[in-house]
């Protein structure tokens, strides 16, 4: 649009407004702000951008409220925007306590409940570009929140006066930004539109929609904060994109599975309302609309809603090139789960012709879609609120089971106190026992905490705590495995190595409710003696840490050793007497007990491990997982290698220990393709580079590779080590392409499995872990290995706890955990996700273990 033109339009609709309240002739366009047209060709809001237009927006209109509630993990503002009538926005807060009354019905009457349902505004949330390569959502919050703030229709006024809308622009607010910046600078150039060679997340990528039970992240933490416990909103809206040559939107229903204690009110109401928004598109003559398609809704990491009485609606936009058009011809349209984007059917009746998509296109589906999405919930105002009584009603009575309840004496105190944070943090009341108490035929001591399922959020809790047992779903009876959209399982007592009890039948007990998230309580005990005995459970590996950059030379005794009638196991940590001042906050901080003792068992003296991380410029999540588990939980230093830093050589020099995070061994080696991004960001660790850390090893460092990144040395450095799983990758199966979901004779998409601890004697990566170790398995390698020592093994049996695992037989007796030598220094090879996602604290004991047992020296007894 010319100048000219946008100026015209500008002055018809002042002429237009004339007559209606002075108000909306005020308030700002998104254009009058910006300098250009929301969704305009190579045209991208960025934060600061985005922010202030909507401080504009708020300063002029009555309806629109911005709060920024917090600062994002690189600083950034974050904001919730409240929008409703200028008569709601007046009682904001009674609305709000009304609505947090039917959220907990244990002490509402009927009549109650009634008058608080007839009366009430159902709660909207829209979750605004959680994914920031999916560029659309936050340009289309400023459209949405415009036509919000000046719509007099009938329509708009109803949506304004039955709903109150709560509104995330940016839900990552520092990728909107980092991914505008870039994407601003490669206009012009080969790679305008293309992948971006860093996680746009600071540390989680991607997987920041995977955080939505463990709530590891600022963002999270905020929006649970200000936004879901605040308000508990019905409807949630979270705005996505897909790929480019799928349909051009999917809204719910999701295909199963479901995950199993979601009450099936929520599953319905899902359905009505996505196929309300489905139907609304359709009706507009938008075309290409799927339902009942590609997502399912097992996993409670991307839906807090459904635990919480209220619903998330996903829905998923075809992409362009970030705002760059993007031409896509019919027969390259593709078919995925419950459909085919070139063949109509009862869940995608009108398919799109193909033809240029673009910016434009997105914002204006998205907006249609979240219009068609509050126009529902308005006009059914009722019957959300009553669902959302009825769930919580329903949950507030379960008996089954009857209670959770979290024993006193735990190994890992700080894994426990962890797992019971984030209870808390999803609102679910937990009490602690005052005193000793039996419940079936176990006594628990006071200390211990109870879990009652008769609670409104009860959905949440039962969901963590036990085991999941996906179904065996098939593309088709008999053949290959339906692929899940995100893993099986999510189980965190197994994942965290707490214990944790179900108790079917009721029991009574001394209980007082908490209401800060417990912290373990630690102490030394009395005596004296020229050490001081750890444990080696994460809070002493947290401790270690602290003691090494403090200095302190920290022994590791590799035996066991008896003294003052204990068995101290091997792995016992020796903190000399005269670091006492500064193990005792320690101690009461973390939670461990520290013994005096005068032993001189043989063992090994530690220092702090010069640690490397290496980063590709093709983004690997479990790469910032790896960091954000160092910096944030476990106190570990480390640097960043890039590819340059690696070929470069000379590692040993500088470097005791480097992490290879899971990634395939063709990102690592070969990077991007030339030409695809700048020339610095192109090309991999190469020869060169995979030399440079061969020597390394060799010269006497420790290489750590964790899961799929053991392919690499493994091959590259032709180590006498077998992947027996390799055969089953998608790239080594003849015919198999991009659609293709898993081999039907071995299939793990991300699961719980068990694995035996065997190496205590001969390695001291096994020290800490319990003799069978709950792992995180996904697509993982197994091996067999002709030298070295094997630290953990899968069992004889199927190794299967949690989740979904096809043709275990492949897996039974190969190994999990390696440790190769190689020259005079060592290969650490994990089968497995020993971080995973910042939740697996079972095993950061043995990543921490091959982190510092990089920096010893032996001593003899
Ligand atoms: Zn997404």
């Amino acid at each position: 649009m010319t100048r000219r033109l946008a100026a015209l339009c500008l002055a018809l609709l002042l002429c237009a407004a004339a007559a209606l309240p002075a108000v909306s002739a005020e308030v700002p366009t998104p254009e009058s702000v910006l300098g250009f047209k929301v969704g305009e060709d190579r045209k991208l809001a960025d934060w600061t951008q985005i922010v202030g237009y909507f401080q504009k927006l708020a300063e002029a209109s009555p309806r629109v409220k911005v709060e920024n509630v917090g600062t994002t993990t690189e600083g950034n503002p974050f904001l919730v925007v409240t929008i409703t009538s200028e008569a709601n926005m007046a009682r904001l807060e009674e609305i709000r306590r009304a609505n947090l009354r039917l959220a907990d019905p244990r002490t509402l009457g009927e009549d109650e409940a009634r008058r608080l349902i007839d009366s009430g505004k159902a709660i909207v949330a829209l979750n605004h570009g959680i994914h920031s390569t999916e560029v659309g959502a936050s340009q289309t919050s400023m459209e949405t929140a415009y036509a919000l703030a000046t719509g007099q229709d009938p329509d708009t006024l109803d949506i304004l006066d039955k709903t109150v809308i709560l509104m995330l622009p940016s839900h990552n607010p520092d990728g909107t930004q980092k991914v505008v910046d870039w994407y601003r600078k490669s206009l012009g150039t080969p790679w305008e539109g293309g992948q971006i060679p860093f996680l746009y997340h600071k540390y989680t990528g991607h997987d920041n929609n995977r955080d939505w039970y463990m709530f590891t992240q600022v963002e999270t933490q905020l929006t649970v904060k200000y936004l879901y416990d605040r308000w508990r909103p019905q409807v949630v809206h979270d705005l996505h994109q897909m790929g480019p040559r799928t349909a051009r939107i999917f809204a719910p229903p999701y295909v199963d599975p479901w995950e199993p204690n979601v009450d099936p009110a929520l599953i319905q109401a899902v359905n009505a309302a996505g196929t309300s928004v489905a139907a609304g598109l359709t009706t507009e003559g938008k075309k290409g609309v799927v339902i009942h398609a590609l997502y399912d809704a097992w996993s409670p990491a991307r839906a807090y809603p459904h635990t919480h009485g209220g619903v998330r609606i996903l829905t998923e936009c075809a992409s362009a090139r970030m705002a760059t058009p993007l031409e896509v011809k019919f027969g390259e349209l593709e078919a995925g789960i419950g459909y085919d984007a070139k063949q109509a059917a009862w869940n995608f009746p009108d398919p799109w012709p193909g033809g240029t998509w673009r910016l434009r296109d997105i914002v204006d589906y998205q907006v249609s879609a979240t219009r068609a999405l509050l126009e529902h919930t308005a006009r059914h105002r009722e019957y959300w609120l009553r669902t959302f009584y009825e769930v919580n009603r329903r949950a507030a009575v379960r008996r089954e089971p009857y209670a959770f309840i979290v024993p006193g004496e735990q190994k890992d105190p700080l894994a426990t106190a962890k797992l019971l944070g984030v209870m808390r943090t999803g609102a679910v009341e937990v009490y602690r026992a005052r005193a000793e108490f039996k419940a079936g035929d176990r006594t628990y001591p006071a200390g211990s905490h109870v879990i009652p399922m008769g609670q409104p959020f009860s959905a949440f809790a039962k969901t963590l705590l036990e085991r999941q047992r996906y179904p065996d779903l098939r593309q088709w009876p008999g053949g290959p495995p339906q692929r899940p959209y995100d893993v099986t399982a999510h189980t965190l007592p197994l994942l965290m190595g707490v214990e944790v009890v179900r108790a079917d039948a009721p029991f009574v007990a001394a209980l007082e409710r908490l209401d800060a998230v417990p912290t373990a309580r630690g102490s030394i005990a009395g005596g004296h003696g020229r050490f001081f005995a750890l444990g080696h459970k994460n809070p002493e590996l947290v401790a270690l840490g602290r003691l090494l950059r403090a200095g302190v030379p920290v022994r590791w005794a590799t035996a066991a050793f008896l003294e003052r009638g204990f068995n101290f196991r091997p792995g016992t940590l020796l903190v000399p007497e005269n670091a006492r001042a500064r193990l005792e906050p320690m101690a009461r901080e973390l939670g461990f007990v520290a013994t005096p003792v005068n032993a001189d068992p043989p063992s090994l003296l530690l220092r702090k491990p010069r640690i490397g991380v290496y980063q590709s410029y093709v983004p690997s999540m479990d790469e910032g997982w790896t960091r954000f588990v160092f910096e944030k939980q476990l106190g570990v230093d480390y640097e960043t290698l890039h590819d340059r830093d690696v070929r470069g050589g000379g590692l040993r020099a500088r470097f005791d220990a480097i992490v290879l995070p899971d990634q395939s061994r063709r990102a690592m080696v070969s990077g991007n393709p030339a030409g695809s991004l700048p020339p610095e960001y192109c090309g991999g660790l190469g020869k060169e580079g995979v030399q440079s850390l061969k020597s390394f090893a060799e010269e006497g460092g420790t290489l750590v590779a964790i899961d799929s990144a053991s392919d690499m040395p493994i091959a590259e450095f032709a180590l006498p080590v077998t992947n027996v799983l390799a055969g089953f990758g998608r790239e080594e199966r003849p015919g198999a392409d991009e659609s293709d979901q898993g081999s039907k004779d071995f299939y793990c998409p991300g699961a719980i499995l068990a694995a035996q601890v065997e190496g205590v004697s001969t390695s001291p990566l096994a020290h800490g872990l319990e003799a069978t170790t709950p792992i995180w398995f996904e697509g993982s390698p197994a091996f067999e290995t002709k030298t070295g020592t094997v630290v953990a093994r899968y069992p004889p049996e199927n190794p299967l706890l949690s989740g979904w695992l096809l043709g275990d037989k492949y897996l039974r007796g190969k190994a999990a955990l390696v440790e190769v030598p190689l020259g005079t220094g060592r290969v650490v090879l994990f089968g497995f996700r020993p971080q995973y996602r910042a939740q697996s604290w079972a095993t950061y004991i043995a990543l921490l273990n091959a982190l510092y047992t990089s920096a010893v020296t032996p001593l003899a007894p």
